[in-house]
């Protein structure tokens, strides 16, 4: 029997409580050998997809609809030139990835960093195919990015970076067929440059320019509730989860990696529910301070400095220090793959909420469910962004305005819904969260599969 269905009383989750279906450290999928898969179990983009094809076996998935999964139906990329400000060129690399669009319009975020790969994108393109299916909007899949580091440009380098590579992709993106977001690096000034952009390239623009991409500033066709929809999210889906751990969010105390978006808004919301904030962490340094790190005076200090490095109201300390601080729910919000087995051995939590996408690897998952660790799936526990962005799109498409308390209980009853979902799935396969998600979310793709066919 799960262990939410049963819960454990507080530090007392024992190895024996894990579920029966947990996957196993040596899943290999066929499909991997069929489709050409990369042989390297660390490869991002095999680990996503495995853990997915776990959840299909187990429920039986067809194995045409798991072939159609497993692989994106587009991968673009572009080159494109932008002059600098010292009168040079540079030649940059943009991405955009369709994964699939059963369900309705490509859907998903951009991401700008020196770091972005191919593989990462298909990974994040993969993973909005699945939470659009999960908490019910009518979405497909999509990702994309530009390998560039946005504090290495002015803001009107970027300005030019941003409106090249939306021209470069115009012809591939669009209100009702490809609507991006923001991601890591992106901001709500970067998606009204691409509005903008791709509402100038009038044969592309359509009736609805700015609906073609979402998480625009709210003077601009934005949403009220779409900045901080993400972080409240995460609150939402601890609220509703918490109770099976015998945790209230009053009683919680937690911790932070990454404070961007995700973090500092997560962090905000849960500490306005009463729970107390005492180690962070993002890429300039790790704080802690048992007292409580007050999150809206971080969130001012990050937005100043670039980072949480030296706020003064909490020590300084290492990371080891920082993983091992013992917390009710830690809240990974950074990138991919940053819970590995090492960081997974150290962490002494009850709740892992992944707030950011894909950040603990399986090696890291076998580990924190070994020690009884509960990990809420990113794409449950994060997709009050996404759920966000698709109330922006409708307000453009109906020219509609909503306030704050309207947006707030709409995305509410998506995660809502999306977590019992879960849970009913838990229950029925007897398995951890992660591939319970994985299973509501494939039940939706299954049936649209089911009534559209394939075609010829
Ligand atoms: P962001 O750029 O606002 O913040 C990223 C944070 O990660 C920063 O605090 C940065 O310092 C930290 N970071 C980067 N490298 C690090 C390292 N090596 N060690 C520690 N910290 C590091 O990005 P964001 O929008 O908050 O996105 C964070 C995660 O959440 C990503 O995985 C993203 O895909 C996911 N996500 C974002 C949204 C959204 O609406 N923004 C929605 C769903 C999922």
């Amino acid at each position: 029997m799960s262990r939410v269905s049963t819960p454990p009383a507080k530090s007392a989750a024992k190895s024996s409580d894990k579920p029966k279906n947990a996957p196993s450290k040596d899943f290999k999928s066929l499909i991997f050998d069929e489709l050409g898969f990369q042989s390297d179990p660390n490869n991002l983009y095999r680990q996503t997809v495995g853990s997915m094809l776990y959840a299909a076996d187990l429920m039986k998935l067809p194995h045409y609809l798991k072939i159609i999964l497993a692989q994106p139906k587009n991968e673009i990329m572009v080159h494109f030139p932008v002059k600098m400000e010292d009168g040079s060129f540079r030649l940059f690399k943009g991405y955009r990835v369709q994964h699939n669009n059963a369900l309705g319009p490509y859907k998903g975020g951009l991401r700008f960093h020196h770091d972005v790969h191919l593989d990462d994108v298909k990974s994040l393109a993969f993973l909005m195919t699945m939470k659009c299916s999960l908490v019910g909007v009518p979405y497909g899949g999509g990702k994309g990015g530009i390998k560039v580091n946005p504090r290495e440009h002015s803001s009107t380098e970027m300005e030019r970076i941003v409106r090249r590579f939306t021209t470069a992709i115009a012809h591939q993106i669009g209100p009702d067929y490809d609507i991006p977001a923001p991601d890591v690096g992106s901001t709500s000034q970067h998606m009204a440059w691409i509005a903008d952009t791709y509402a100038f390239l009038s044969e592309v623009g359509g009736n609805n320019p700015n609906a073609v991409i979402t998480g625009k500033p709210v003077g601009y066709g934005g949403s009220l509730g779409r900045e901080k929809a993400t972080g409240q999210g995460v609150v939402d889906t601890l609220v509703e989860l918490l109770p099976a751990v015998n945790l209230k969010p009053e009683n919680c105390t937690f911790s932070v990696l990454g404070f961007g978006n995700v973090g500092s808004w997560s962090g905000k919301i849960f500490q306005d529910k009463g729970a107390k904030m005492i180690a962070v962490a993002d890429h300039t340094g790790f704080i802690k301070s048992a007292k409580g790190i007050d999150a809206h005076a971080l969130s001012a200090h990050v937005e100043k400095n670039g980072g949480v490095k030296g706020f003064r109201a909490a020590d300084a300390c290492t990371k080891e220090e920082f993983y091992k601080t013992k917390v009710d729910v830690f809240i990974p919000a950074a990138l991919e793959q940053m819970i590995q087995e090492p960081e997974a051995k150290m962490l002494d939590c009850i709740i892992v909420a992944e707030g950011a996408n894909a950040p603990t690897t399986p090696a890291g998952e076998r580990i924190l469910l070994q020690k009884g660790i509960e990990v809420l799936p990113a794409i449950l526990c994060n997709a009050g962004g996404v759920t966000v962005s698709y109330f922006e799109w409708v307000q453009n498409k109906t020219c509609e305005a909503w306030d704050l308390k309207t947006v707030d209980a709409k995305l509410n009853k998506h995660m809502v819904e999306a977590a019992a979902r879960t849970m009913k799935a838990r229950k029925k396969y007897d398995c951890d969260l992660r591939t319970a998600s994985y299973i509501a979310a494939l039940e939706r793709l299954a049936k649209a599969y089911e009534v559209r066919g394939i075609f010829p």
